[in-house]
């Protein structure tokens, strides 16, 4: 699944390939990508729209056009490719023709990715999905405050409550694991119990590590790898995927928290109760 980094590799990657170019028709070959209108009315607002230019705020690719701005989650397996040819593969499900005759095209291998579009004089960061987004984990206004008053009123272990896109934007699996570890957090500690220490420290790695993990492209493990770009985030995890803990050498465990993998040292990541 990518996350933050990988989709900012990826808005960086679009920019250089699709930017301030024309979109000379669509064709949508699996209605359900696209969430918030039915795929004919998709079809004909984007004709003739100019891709004035790719954003991202948190997971979500925001492509502005002339006159709608076009969100894109990639979920699971979601990639954008370009082509040069209108050989359509399995996976292939919308289909963006340019007028350099470039073909831009949305694949997904598990569906689960989702396409809205909204006209452009809606307050597009007002209104569902990027309505219901906390702050972003690298955001200088994510504040031990901010945290304390969403962390307080859960009693969910803090990794899960890490991954809650509502508290916190932008910190995946990979990245919650290595915040929680640098943080000497144990990922099953639960959220109310943090006290202002350790609230800081988690501010202060999800930034380092985010901030980090974009200046290297992001982490390629498996299907990670966002469109042939291999980012080099995978060499400064530390626990991620890990056998012994760089501090002390313990052996890493790997539970299941809420069906997501997760990596902690139980020596240097002790339980608080
Ligand atoms: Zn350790």
């Amino acid at each position: 699944m990518p996350e933050l980094p990988e989709v900012e590799t990826v808005k960086n990657h679009l920019n250089s390939l699709v930017k301030n170019e024309v979109i000379s028709k669509v064709k949508v070959m699996w209605p359900n990508i696209i969430a918030n209108i039915n795929y004919q009315d998709f079809e004909t607002k984007i004709k003739n729209q100019k891709i004035i230019e790719i954003k991202r705020k948190a997971k979500f690719l925001i492509f502005e056009l002339s006159d709608f701005y076009l969100l894109s989650h990639l979920r699971m397996e979601g990639k954008y490719i370009l082509k040069e040819d209108d050989f359509l593969g399995k996976h292939d499900h919308v289909v963006f023709y340019l007028e350099s005759k470039k073909i831009l095209i949305y694949n997904d291998v598990r569906k689960f990715g989702k396409i809205y579009l909204f006209e452009k004089d809606i307050d597009i960061y007002k209104v569902k999905p990027l309505s219901l987004l906390g702050l972003e984990a690298n955001n200088s206004e994510l504040s031990i405050e901010y945290l304390k008053t969403k962390f307080k009123r859960s009693t969910k272990p803090i990794k899960t409550v890490l991954l809650d896109q509502s508290i916190i934007s932008g910190l995946g699996n990979i990245y919650a694991n290595e915040v929680l570890f640098l943080s000497s957090i144990n990922p099953y500690t639960k959220a109310n119990l943090l006290d202002d220490i350790e609230i800081e420290k988690i501010i202060k790695y999800s930034k380092e590590i985010l901030d980090k993990a974009i200046l290297l492209g992001g982490t390629t493990i498996r299907t990670f790898k966002v469109h042939d770009i291999n980012g080099r985030f995978q060499n400064s995890l530390n626990v991620h995927m890990k056998k012994n803990c760089p501090r002390c050498n313990s052996l890493i465990k790997k539970d299941f928290i809420n069906t997501r993998s997760s990596y902690y040292c139980s020596d240097c990541q002790k339980i608080k109760e």
